[in-house]
């Protein structure tokens, strides 16, 4: 009984466990957004807990509720200005709590047969979105958009080396490589580390002016590579870049990755959630060409973590490059025109992560996410026109709701020592959180996203007090890079 507890602890636990739910959810803005961070208190306050006695139920939620509150940045608040980490939509946490109480096992069909059916129809339904055709569109659920990344390395690979899945890498006559812009996301690094191609096999394409893809460069660097022996195999470009919210050409990159017989991946981890609202969905044209793309329900669809998704319009790749041969495996479907997940995807054992997705969905339809993302779009508008008249100056285009600035009035507004210290003493302050970043590896800028769907002109106007009271307080002199 240990392992399951008494029935009417259990629903006692149960109760406190939604009012902790439902007190987070609505009192968070409240908070200070940052924690203070002081490792030494944290290892202290864990110490007590060696698992030699036991700790009552209430008290283990409670111990943990009250941490969490107190020891977080807290990502649901309408003031986290971040990393595309949103508020959770309340049916994807109804959704966890669900799959964590029923756990069903996604590896097989038949294990699950509802629960895979409603990851493949989201799936679909998600393809049809982009411009791919549902009924051809495939795709897996993955643990988040780094996942989706190197999986869809994985595909690129075996599309274009039949003998990769078996004879591996070595079996090749050249370096294969990819190319991907200097704005790319740092996860195909690791994905080409993963698939034993290395670091370098990851070609990285300079940026103009508006920091998307050169496209000329990377026709320039593709003509050098064949040259030189290489084997480039794949192209991908960037719809929505972590730093600085730019899409890519994708439409002239496909023609390119056409031409030269590459595998297109179209990595939209943030931007894509743009295909959900019909105004917006230009933005993205050419990405229905994309072999392969990457969507991160987790960022723009909110919610829980984690959420990717790898969508792709050849229906054989999976198979292709995961299938394997496994006798211990459930045969009860084996004679059903159904798909295993485990022999179509990088994860075995599969947590039914698209159940969230589609609860969601199912809640706010299309036309509530529309209404949701073309809120964020209009704050993130507000913001700039703020930070503009209070001398800050935008230094990215894009029309997603991602803010880069710089001070316009001191000297050394734009210096990274400055905006390092500016961040900080917001973030120290805690009435919101923001962050640095480098443009193109080397600008400094403050970088302010929207990434919660309650943020409100009031949170606006508290970034940029604090934002203010942060450079009052800054000495011209001490601040010098
Ligand atoms: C966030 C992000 C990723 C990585 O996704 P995770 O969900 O953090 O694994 C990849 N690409 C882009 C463009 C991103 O913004």
């Amino acid at each position: 009984m240990v392992l399951r507890l008494e029935d009417e602890t259990r629903q006692e636990l149960w109760r406190q466990l939604i009012a902790a739910i439902e007190s987070y959810a609505t009192q968070v803005e409240g908070a200070r957004v940052t924690p203070e961070l002081d490792p030494a208190k944290l290892r202290s306050l864990l110490a007590p807990y060696d698992f030699t006695k036991p700790v009552d139920p209430l008290e283990a939620l409670d111990f943990v509720a009250r941490g969490l509150w107190q020891y977080q940045t807290h990502t649901p608040h309408p003031r986290y200005f971040g990393l595309f980490n949103p508020a959770p939509t309340t049916m994807g946490i109804a959704a966890d709590a669900l799959v964590a109480a029923f756990n069903p096992q996604l590896a097989a069909w038949s294990h699950s047969p509802l629960a895979v059916e409603i990851e493949q129809h989201v799936i679909g339904m998600l393809g049809a979105r982009f411009g791919y055709d549902p009924a051809a569109t495939d795709g897996a659920f993955t643990s988040g958009g780094a996942e989706a990344n190197h999986t869809a390395v994985l595909t690129a690979l075996a599309d274009a080396f039949p003998g990769f899945a078996s004879a591996g890498v070595r079996s090749l006559d050249g370096q294969p490589t990819l190319y991907v812009s200097t704005e790319s996301h740092h996860s195909f690094l690791k994905a080409a580390r993963f698939c034993g191609l290395g670091a370098d096999a990851v070609v990285e394409i300079p940026v103009d002016a508006r920091l998307a893809m050169d496209v000329e460069a990377l026709a320039a660097h593709l003509r050098r590579d064949r040259n030189a022996g290489l084997k480039p195999f794949m192209v991908v470009a960037t719809a929505g870049t972590t730093n600085a919210g730019v899409v890519e050409p994708l439409a002239r990159i496909a023609e390119i990755a056409a031409d030269e017989g590459l595998w297109l991946h179209v990595d939209a981890a943030w931007g894509g959630a743009a295909a959900l609202v019909p105004e917006f969905r230009g933005l993205l044209l050419g990405i229905e060409r994309a072999d392969s793309i990457t969507f991160d329900a987790h960022k723009w669809l909110s919610v829980p973590m984690g959420a990717g998704i790898y969508l792709t319009r050849h229906p054989d790749i999976m198979d292709r490059a995961f299938r394997v041969a496994a006798p211990y495996m459930p045969r009860e479907g084996l004679t059903l025109e159904v798909i295993d997940p485990c022999l179509h995807s990088m994860q075995w054992s599969r947590r039914f992560i698209g159940l969230k997705v589609f609860m969601s969905l199912m809640v706010a339809g299309w036309e509530g996410y529309a209404g949701a993302i073309r809120h964020m779009v209009d704050m993130g508008e507000q913001l700039r026109r703020g930070l503009r008249s209070a001398g800050w100056q935008v230094v990215n285009e894009t029309p997603l709701p991602l803010v880069c600035f710089v001070d316009a009035t001191r000297q050394d507004g734009a210096s990274a020592a400055y905006l390092d210290a500016v961040a900080l003493a917001v973030v120290r302050s805690g009435r919101a959180w923001i962050s640095t970043t480098r443009l193109g590896d080397s600008r400094p800028v403050l970088r302010a996203c929207i990434t919660n769907y309650r943020t409100g002109p009031g949170d606006l106007t508290a970034l940029i007090e604090a934002l203010e009271s942060a450079r009052r307080r800054l000495p011209q002199e001490a601040s010098q890079d």
